[in-house]
């Protein structure tokens, strides 16, 4: 899915890696046909992508960005606390992940735009990447939770 660059840095072979506001990094390399980034040597060029959108296939396999930190949890809800805002598609904000937390019960997690339709039994989870429209439903009693992660800084 498309995320937001933040800026540039190279590893220790010299390859470019764009970081972007979901938290992930990954490589760019200009080797056309296939990988067609010619911008990338040129600094001007690459500063002028900053803010620019790009496909980040970690996002879309709902992968938690590394260095991810905890900062919030809500309540433990289950089937008849669960806030109605929960219920249906909603979104978190940039740079924030959700990671789905199913204590007792089952819980059926459904994120439209990743084709995820799943079960959550009690001990499972599954990870809600920033911004992508989300929602959950009680599958009979249920004890659930929802920890927030922040992506890791720049200099992580
Ligand atoms: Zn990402």
């Amino acid at each position: 899915m498309p995320r937001q660059i933040l800026g540039f840095e190279r590893d220790a072979a010299g390859e470019w890696i764009v970081r972007l506001d979901c938290g992930h990094r990954r490589h760019v390399r200009h080797r056309p046909p296939l990988s067609d980034y010619p911008w990338l040597a040129d600094a001007a060029a690459r500063e002028a992508r900053v803010g620019a959108a790009i496909e980040c296939g970690r996002c879309g396999r709902g992968e938690l960005p590394a260095g991810a930190a905890e900062y919030r949890t809500t309540a433990t809800f289950d089937e008849a606390t669960l806030p109605a805002g929960l219920r249906r598609d909603h979104t978190i904000r940039a740079g924030s992940w959700g990671r789905v937390e199913v204590l007792e019960g089952r819980l059926r997690f459904v994120m439209p735009p990743l084709a995820v339709d799943r079960e959550l039994a009690a001990g499972e989870h599954a990870i809600i990447p920033p911004e992508v429209p989300h929602h959950v439903e009680p599958l009979g009693a249920v004890r659930m939770r929802v920890v927030f992660l922040r992506a890791p800084g720049p200099d992580a």
